[in-house]
């Protein structure tokens, strides 16, 4: 069977003839014709030519309409459409039903072997134009020399514009095309606008615009395979713009179509082949690559930007240091407060750049589990920073201070007023109490009288107890016990203990006392350390029902001493560890088993900052709490 059979199908009996007798059967090829488009419809059924010519305007069926009624039989024939009508339009729906090629009338019989021979089936490579093998090879070294350059020069690039571009000069280079066109995708009008060209006119390339919804670089982002275009159909692409041959190709970005690339010929008559369409497929495949990668660094060096721009603005102080403790970042909020000169403190070390010694111990810290990771630095100018450490994995340490001055200012008139007036109510309050007590010895009193006697004495010994407490505390704030001696812990606890037994015995509470006789001394106010054990023990006991347990243990840890107060009570919810230390703050779950000032706490934390010590709770709501309180064992050398 002779393998290159071409079915003509025509209704002009001249046209059918010259094909047949002149030009296809003299270069070999079994020709077979049909005059109008049901014959041809049953002759390529029948006989299944490779290829079929088809005229476009025969009475009854049309060469498309053959076409696609084929196709819907799933014969897939190459055709080639004869036609005197070239506009844009037919030339899409054409491509869009699958037709290879057109011919305008009339044509030249070297136009249509060419034509037959670019849209012969694939396998049958041998009737395409060959190469010599000389030529072939050259051709791939060029391929390959062009590609190689320009992946090595996509890798080192993040310029859009310059990538595409090169991409771009090699289509151009590889198809030896005239000119070649990067479209890109214009979300908003849903046109196709010149992103990169070569050899195009510069107005023109400034202003082309190219609907998707009908133009060939359209189709083949729509379609998402190559379109290719011979000179034996001279076309207008757009509008007035007069190409040959070319080639589009689609850019395809995560399964979406963002536009195309294209090649192309105006003048000469140098058609593209298949190994063209392969090399520009390539291409485009690197152009996508790059528009990924430059939109991803686009996207990268925003967001740096802002991140930028927030640090830059930003009011808080922030210092961040490698694992080296070298300064990665440092605000112009940090150079301000720390006095570091504009430029040069990135790459340092941190101890160099900053001498400010509160500073330098916070960025050491342990800052294991969010716990010590915050400290009040007192800047020079006497503004109060209040610093908090984050220790960030893989990368070092950061501290960002706020400037928490205004608050210590209202703290300190607060506390001033609190201590005034508490003064003030003391005196009348110590009036009220004696005169109920006299009561009594002036007249008979009845049991209503009695009782209500009672719950004055009650309710003005509990405001008593508040006004003693908050003078406690206005006292320890002050700094008025500053005198310091080396206090033996042990005994100090001793105490407290002593004077908590009844407290204990009344609520049948167990209490285990492990201190040991070799537990370090620490310097410090006997009075206020006391006082501080108390409160911790009290509240151990205030806050656990009845016929509960309550520890108290301390021991020495190096150049510390730990004092734990532990409790099986009703414990804290974990939001409100931090808070309870706050002045008159209550925990939630606390208003009903007893009542309080909300003070203690903060006496105990005022007396442990003024020992250069800290203190912490561990609790669990409805298991119990543990406050730890860590303070620095007393050296000799330090009195
Ligand atoms: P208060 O006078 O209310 O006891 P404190 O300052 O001593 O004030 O304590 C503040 C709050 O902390 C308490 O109101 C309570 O909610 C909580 N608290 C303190 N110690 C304990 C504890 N051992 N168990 C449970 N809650 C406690």
């Amino acid at each position: 069977m002779n393998n290159k059979r071409v079915l003509v199908v025509d209704d002009a009996t001249d046209i059918r003839s010259l094909l047949a007798d002149y030009v296809l059967g003299p270069a070999g090829y079994e020709v077979l014709t049909a005059e109008d488009g049901a014959k041809g419809l049953e002759a390529a059924r029948r006989f299944a030519p490779q290829l079929m010519v088809l005229d476009y305007e025969m009475p009854g069926l049309t060469g498309l309409e053959l076409v696609k009624t084929l196709k819907k039989d799933g014969i897939e024939t190459p055709a080639i459409l004869i036609t005197s009508d070239s506009s844009e339009d037919l030339v899409i729906k054409a491509m869009r039903i699958g037709v290879r090629d057109f011919l305008r009338k009339p044509f030249e019989p070297e136009d249509l072997l060419e034509a037959v021979k670019r849209a012969w089936p694939e396998k049958d490579e041998a009737l395409r134009p060959a190469l010599s093998p000389a030529d072939v090879l050259e051709r791939r070294v060029r391929e390959l020399r062009t590609l190689n350059k320009l992946g090595k020069s996509l890798a080192a690039q993040l310029d859009l514009e310059q990538v595409l571009k090169q991409v771009v000069d090699a289509a151009v280079i590889l198809t030896e095309a005239e000119e070649g066109s990067l479209l890109l995708l214009d979300e908003k009008t849903g046109e196709l606008y010149m992103r990169a060209a070569q050899n195009f006119d510069e107005e023109m390339a400034r202003h082309l615009r190219l609907k998707v919804s009908d133009s060939l670089a359209g189709e083949a982002m729509r379609s998402r395979t190559p379109i290719t275009l011979s000179s034996a159909n001279a076309l207008k692409i757009a509008t007035a713009y007069l190409v040959k041959d070319l080639i589009y190709v689609p850019l395809i970005l995560n399964g979406e179509a963002v536009g195309v690339l294209g090649v192309d010929n105006r003048f000469v008559n140098r058609s593209f082949d298949r190994d063209h369409v392969r090399l520009l497929t390539a291409l485009a495949d690197c152009a996508v690559v790059a528009i990924r990668n430059a939109s991803l660094y686009e996207k990268t060096q925003h967001e740096r930007d802002t991140l930028d721009a927030v640090l830059r603005n930003a009011e808080d102080v922030v210092i961040l240091v490698d694992t080296e403790y070298e300064i990665l970042l440092c605000n112009p909020a940090a150079r301000r407060a720390f006095g570091i000169s504009n430029n040069g403190s990135v790459g340092k070390p941190l101890s160099k750049v900053i001498t400010h010694q509160d500073v330098l111990a916070l960025f050491e810290k342990d800052c294991v589990q969010g716990r010590d990771c915050t400290s009040e630095i007192q800047l020079e100018n006497g503004k109060t920073l209040y610093a908090h450490l984050t220790v960030i994995e893989g990368v070092g340490r950061a501290v960002v201070m706020q400037d928490i001055s205004h608050l210590k200012e209202l703290d300190r008139i607060k506390s001033d007023f609190v201590t005034t007036v508490s003064h003030d109510l003391r005196s009348p309050l110590t009036a009220i109490l004696g005169y109920v007590e006299l009561l009594g010895r002036v007249g008979q009193i009845n049991e209503a009288q009695g009782e209500f006697i009672n719950r004055i004495v009650f309710s003005v010994q509990s405001i008593t107890a508040l006004i003693s407490d908050l003078l406690e505390l206005g006292r320890i704030e002050a700094g008025f016990d500053v005198d310091r001696k080396p206090t033996p812990l042990r005994f100090i606890i001793r105490y407290a203990v002593e004077a908590q037994r009844q407290h204990l015995e009344s609520r049948r509470q167990a209490l285990e006392v492990d201190v040991p006789d070799t537990l370090p001394d620490v310097l410090g106010n006997p009075l206020r350390l006391k006082q501080m054990v108390t409160n911790l023990l009290d509240n151990a006991i205030k806050y656990t029902p009845e016929a509960g347990q309550v520890k108290i243990r301390a021991r020495g840890d190096g150049d510390l001493v730990i004092l734990e107060v532990s409790d099986t009570g009703i414990g804290i919810p974990p939001a409100q560890h931090t808070r309870i230390f706050e002045k008159f703050y209550r925990a939630d779950n606390a208003g009903g088993i007893a009542s309080g000032t909300g003070l203690g706490l903060s006496i105990v934390k005022t007396i442990v900052d003024q020992h250069d010590g800290r203190v912490w709770v561990d609790s669990t709501v409805g298991e119990g709490s543990t406050f730890t309180v860590v303070l620095p064992a007393y050296a000799p050398e330090q009195s």
